[in-house]
């Protein structure tokens, strides 16, 4: 019997352990530190062998095949020694996809990921297929491969799985955009976390997609020093295209072999010059799977805003309120603030990732109106943008913040949380911001 071991137990290892026992491995899971309730109660339910709070040697060593979690850097020493040995390390993906025939739709990208992804998975279902969701998004993609039985897959994916994977071939891959993020992961080079994104492509044959922002330097630089032998999508607010997605006037086109549909821009249910991006993504990928004209426009125009993702909260005393968590870097606070009408106090920080905030000077001049900082270090964005704005004043809890904005807004204001930065010097999580924030507005 052949002996799987997953390094990681939380849900891309426990699913990927779980999927390894039903196709009758010797499976055994190893989590550095604590293993969360409930994964504890999934591997004691499919009787899979674990530890945790360390890794044993002579139950690691002796795998014939390892599943590393995404969490765990390349570095770590236990990674090392395995490959060091010869081992063969490949992630999540990469190995329930070998039991999976089902055909994918994959996203990766620096922004815009879970956006587009949710869209897709919408598109998808409005269509009437059967259809799962997974990756980086809700559960896990090997969980339920062994658990479920769909047509079509839409997968978000991040870098970090990518890193990993040899065969895995998505039907469909798309790449958001790509902007800097994350490069500690990448020995601070660029190059390497590119080349990581564009592994989505590495396998695609004449019968695939690639659907790409023709608009991103980057995205374009590297497909000039690379060939691909799929059908190329490309999508772009900039320039006509004779296939792909495109902007015309104040409407969005898609052209795809001899069909062209288009629908006014401000049908689309999400606002914003970003989501304007993820929605002709989207529509590519709809028509790439054959989906109707009409499906398309009708999902489109009717999909509900993303938790953390640009949500507007509530109204109160004609101040909107709106949660972007999920922003956090600079690029995707450059799309929010961009696409905001009236003047915002814009609540921003947290742990810095070494920011360059100097590309939202412009959009800070020209809308923000009072800077409310929500970090423990607040230094880098007083340097950035002090005596840019009429007001910045220093929060360090979301209740806090909220009521230092509330005090600086007016009728027909905005309050923008987008903070840039990561959430873990005050939060657990984006996520536990976001709602803190919510909360906050509700009690005001
Ligand atoms: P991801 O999953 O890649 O982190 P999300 O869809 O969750 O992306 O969006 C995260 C944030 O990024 C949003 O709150 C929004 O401010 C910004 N954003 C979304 N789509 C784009 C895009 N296409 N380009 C740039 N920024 C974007």
């Amino acid at each position: 019997m052949s002996r799987l071991v997953v390094l990681g137990g939380a849900e891309s290892g426990v699913g990927a352990a779980v999927l390894a026992k039903k196709e009758g491995f010797d499976v055994f899971l190893s989590d550095n530190g604590k293993i969360a309730e409930k994964y504890v109660e999934t591997l004691k339910k499919w009787d899979i062998k674990y530890e945790e709070g360390g890794h044993t040697d002579e139950l690691i060593l002796n795998a014939d095949e390892v599943v590393k979690s995404p969490g765990i850097p390349s570095e770590a020493p236990m990674v090392c020694r395995l490959r060091e040995q010869g081992t063969h390390v490949i992630s999540e993906i990469e190995f329930a996809s070998r039991y999976d025939s089902a055909k994918k739709i994959c996203v990766t990208g620096s922004n815009g990921k879970t956006t587009t992804t949710s869209l897709i998975y919408y598109l998808l279902q409005n269509a009437g297929l059967n259809v799962g969701l997974g990756g980086n998004i809700g559960r896990s993609y090997a969980y339920q491969v062994a658990t479920e039985h769909f047509d079509y897959y839409v997968l978000e994916i991040s870098s970090f799985q990518l890193d990993d994977v040899y065969e895995f071939k998505p039907d469909i891959a798309i790449i958001t955009n790509i902007t800097p993020d994350h490069l500690d992961r990448y020995d601070h080079k660029m190059e390497n976390y590119v080349a990581a994104k564009f592994k989505i492509t590495q396998n695609l044959t004449s019968d695939d997609c690639f659907i790409f922002d023709s608009d991103d330097d980057i995205t374009i630089g590297h497909l000039n020093n690379i060939i691909l032998r799929c059908k190329m999508l490309p999508f772009s607010q900039k320039k006509e295209l004779t296939q792909g997605a495109f902007v015309r006037d104040d409407k969005m086109v898609i052209r795809y072999e001899e069909d062209e549909t288009d629908l006014y821009l401000k049908e689309l249910a999400l606002g914003g010059k970003h989501n304007i991006y993820n929605s002709m993504a989207a529509a590519l990928a709809a028509k790439a799977t054959g989906i109707d004209n009409a499906v398309i426009r009708d999902s489109l125009a009717t999909f509900q805003p993303i938790e953390h993702r640009l949500e507007p909260v509530l109204s109160i005393k004609d101040v909107l309120y709106i949660n972007d968590s999920k922003a956090t870097n600079v690029d995707s606070a450059w799309y929010a603030l961009e696409c905001q009408k009236k003047p915002v106090v814009w609540i921003v920080g947290g742990k810095d990732k070494g920011n360059d905030y100097s590309v939202l000077n412009d959009l800070v001049k020209e809308k923000v109106k009072a800077i409310v900082c929500l970090g423990v270090d607040n230094s880098k964005i007083h340097a950035a943008f002090e005596g840019m704005v009429d007001k910045m004043v220093d929060t360090s809890s979301a209740e806090e913040a909220v009521k230092a904005a509330a005090s600086l807004a007016e009728r027909g204001d905005v309050v923008l949380l987008s903070p840039c930065c990561a959430s873990f010097d005050l939060f657990t999580s984006y996520e536990d911001r976001g709602r803190k924030f919510k909360e906050a507005v509700r009690n005001l």
